[in-house]
């Protein structure tokens, strides 16, 4: 009977490891490296009109906040004066006096428009931070083919890109067999709403159906897929979904020299700790799927043997990822306290203490589920629990890689790249595309930099040859045909 039992289990094994093995070597393709063009061309004057539009400070301060007319109008003379072109062809339609929608008219009426999106808002640099600036923050200077200050990279680099590339074009006499939609939006650090949120809602009345929506967000990442020893371009499919979650309670203060045995903020000390102690559960949503399916193959064999059993070894490679914090926005739905309020003097208990939290909600996911998962693991009715809804924005639906959208920027990309290897990947933050979404399958992040330097940060500056190859690949995207997306 035992040696049975024994038979029994050796048999099991060997099936179980044979299956392992199995996906282990079926996995083990990696994709092939494709032969990519020369990048050729590109203005010369496209690191001068960087340079200058980096100079006006364009800056987005707070959603509450007044924007500074001054600059933003000197922005749009600036626009006007370094694309002469695209303003005298092209109609431009302005959203909320500062965005942007040029309208250039392709050959074939019956192709689907594409939309290049891009916005020309910065976040403001912390008067702390100036000093660390290896030049001043917003100086636009141009050192070592390089050029550094505020928006070089997020995202005014796009901007200029895009103009100068359709500026081109328009100068020999070049027309698009579909149409192109050129959007700008001057609020996407603040949420968007009066730019991005306005124009796209133009697009959903007026019937227009993008072929491709194409913003910022992916970039071709040379650091954190060291293994595969070859450049990464991850291409947004989906982004998160935002929400705040507000907790408050109530409880009546009084004097700080008679305490009662828990205090408002006793209270809401351990609401908070029980929130951190535990993650929403994790998903694999599609992207991240795909992620790892495309970069797995090129790692260490072990790694490949988890990713490509994930129906044995989903744990782990769940656990593994929780190790990153990147990884681990990826996987799940993120909480944490980003306001806490509570008292006024010394001596006196406060009788209100309140915490807001930040989540980036999965695709999968909703902001109920959040609310529901606040809830249960405070469990605790003296907590009230809200969520903000100005700043609502459900997790978008994501766009498939075998989409035509998709394709298309692959293969644009393994064009232009050389050694390159193109994936779906899911976006963390958030951008002016998101208000796209809603009714367009084909919206992608992407803008071919490499490695991006600073943005949000210290010493934010891109590279002349980052510049080039945006201007190649945005004009391949223009000029190359591509009939059976329609
Ligand atoms: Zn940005």
């Amino acid at each position: 009977m035992i040696k049975r039992v024994v038979y029994f289990l050796l048999l099991v094994f060997f099936i179980v490891a044979g299956i392992v093995l199995f996906n282990t070597f079926r996995f083990n393709k990696v994709l092939p490296i494709q032969n990519s063009m020369v990048i050729s061309g590109g203005a010369d004057s496209v690191a001068q009109h960087l340079s200058k539009a980096i100079q006006i400070k364009t800056i987005s301060f707070g959603d509450t906040l007044a924007i500074d007319t001054t600059e933003f109008t000197k922005f749009r003379v600036f626009m006007e004066a370094s694309f002469p072109v695209i303003h005298e062809k092209l109609p431009r339609q302005i959203f909320n006096q500062f965005s942007y929608v040029f309208t250039w008219k392709g050959k074939d009426s019956t192709l689907s428009p594409y939309v290049l999106m891009a916005h020309m808002d910065v976040v403001p640099v912390e008067a702390v931070a100036e000093s660390k600036w290896t030049v001043p923050s917003f100086s636009g200077l141009i050192k070592n083919d390089t050029i550094w200050g505020r928006g070089a990279v997020d995202d005014k680099a796009s901007v200029v890109a895009i103009m100068e590339t359709v500026e081109q074009l328009l100068k020999e006499n070049y027309t698009p067999e579909r149409s192109i939609y050129l959007c700008f939006g001057h609020d996407e650090e603040i949420a968007g709403r009066r730019g991005a949120g306005t124009f796209s809602k133009w697009f959903k009345e007026n019937n227009i159906k993008p072929a491709l929506v194409l913003d910022e967000g992916g970039q071709i990442d040379l650091q954190h897929f060291k293994d595969l020893n070859r450049p990464v371009a991850v291409i947004a499919t989906g982004e998160k979904g935002y929400v705040n979650i507000d907790l408050t309670v109530e409880i009546p203060g009084g004097h700080s020299s008679m305490p009662l045995k828990e205090t408002a903020i006793d209270v809401l000390n351990k609401a908070i700790v029980k929130i951190r102690e535990h993650q929403m559960p994790a998903i694999i949503t599609p992207p991240v799927k795909e992620l790892l399916q495309r970069t797995g193959p090129g790692g260490k064999f072990m790694n490949r043997m988890a990713l490509s059993n994930l129906w044995l070894f989903k744990r782990m490679v769940i656990d593994q990822m929780e190790q990153s914090k990147e990884m681990n926005a990826s996987i799940h739905t993120t909480l944490v306290p980003t306001i806490v309020k509570a008292g006024i003097k010394d001596n006196v208990i406060p009788s209100v203490a309140k915490a807001t939290f930040n989540s980036r909600i999965l695709p999968g996911q909703t902001s109920e589920d959040v609310v529901n998962f606040v809830k249960n693991a405070i469990n605790d009715n003296r907590v009230a629990v809200k969520k903000q809804t100005i700043s609502l924005m459900e997790p978008s639906s994501t766009t498939a890689s075998d989409h035509p959208a998709f394709k298309k920027i692959e293969s644009i990309t393994y064009k232009i790249v050389p050694n390159v290897l193109v994936s779906p990947f899911l976006m963390l933050g958030a951008t002016d595309s998101r208000y796209f979404r809603s009714f367009s399958d084909a919206v992608l992040n992407f803008i071919p930099i490499q490695d991006p330097k600073g943005f949000h940060g210290i010493d934010e500056r891109i590279g002349i040859s980052d510049l080039k190859r945006m201007m190649f690949f945005y004009k391949l995207l223009i000029t190359e045909k591509q009939q059976q997306n329609k």
